[in-house]
């Protein structure tokens, strides 16, 4: 469904994505794990249209998204800081791609109405960010980001802000979501816990290049090199 192949980027002399493949089969959840700095962030970015790859290509249903700007990928993100706009109310944040996409107002108001059921925050509608804890302007920006009904879903590090108990909670609260729509997504974090409680299948990450991919089961039980056995806490 979404392809990588071959991606490559450097930020003047260092590499910092390195002959990167991945596939990506649709309704799929699948995490990059990986240290700081090992370039998860940036192949999410490339995938958004934020940075343009030096090499290689990411095709949607074999339709490269090389030419197309970030506002035609129809992909929705979700940042580790909510990035909400702080002088709109819940519902106006939630409308607001809709609104870009020319949606007719009565369909606009219905769309948000459902997304902000399904995020538990109907009651918040009139609210502004400023006025909501981090976990519930995180279920906004998660609104915000499905509400179009993107064909992706990129979330870099979505929870690394929250506190503990709220990380948890909202770990299930995506998958939840994430399979009722059916919504193929690319998830960044570097917490372990997380790759391997929520994922399809796990990219682990080391110094721009993938070192593995599997499985939760596989990558916790069968690391095949010792970055990843490592990594992972296995060794020894
Ligand atoms: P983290 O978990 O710390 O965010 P990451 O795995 O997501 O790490 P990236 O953010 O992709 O890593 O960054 C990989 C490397 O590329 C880092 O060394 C970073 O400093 C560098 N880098 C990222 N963006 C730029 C940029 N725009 N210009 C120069 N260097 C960059």
């Amino acid at each position: 469904f979404i392809d990588l192949t071959s991606l490559g980027k450097s930020f003047g002399p260092t590499p910092v994505v390195r002959d990167f493949d991945l596939a990506l089969h649709q309704g799929e959840f699948v995490s990059l794990l990986g240290p700081s700095g090992c370039g998860k962030t940036t192949v999410l970015r490339m995938v958004a249209g934020f940075e343009t790859p030096d090499s290689g290509d990411i095709r949607i249903e074999g339709q490269s998204l090389l030419r197309q700007r970030a506002s035609q990928r129809q992909i929705g993100m979700v940042f580790q800081s909510y990035a909400l706009f702080p002088n709109m109310t819940v519902a106006d944040n939630v409308a607001f791609g809709l609104r870009v996409a020319k949606l007719a107002p009565a369909q606009i108001d219905k769309r948000v109405d459902e997304m902000l059921d399904m995020v538990g925050l109907a009651a918040m509608k009139g609210r502004y960010p400023y006025q909501l804890s981090g976990g519930q302007q995180q279920r906004v920006a998660l609104a915000r980001a499905i509400a179009p009904r993107p064909r992706v879903l990129l979330l870099d590090e979505p929870l690394s802000a929250l506190d503990a108990k709220i990380r948890v909670a909202l770990r299930t609260e995506i998958r939840t979501i994430q399979r009722q729509l059916g919504i193929t997504t690319l998830f960044v974090t570097h917490d372990q816990e997380e790759a391997l409680s929520m994922s399809d299948r796990i990219v682990i990450m080391n110094a721009g290049r993938a070192e593995q991919i599997g499985t939760p089961e596989e990558i916790y039980n069968r690391p095949t090199t010792r970055f990843v056995a490592g990594f992972i806490g296995t060794l020894n």
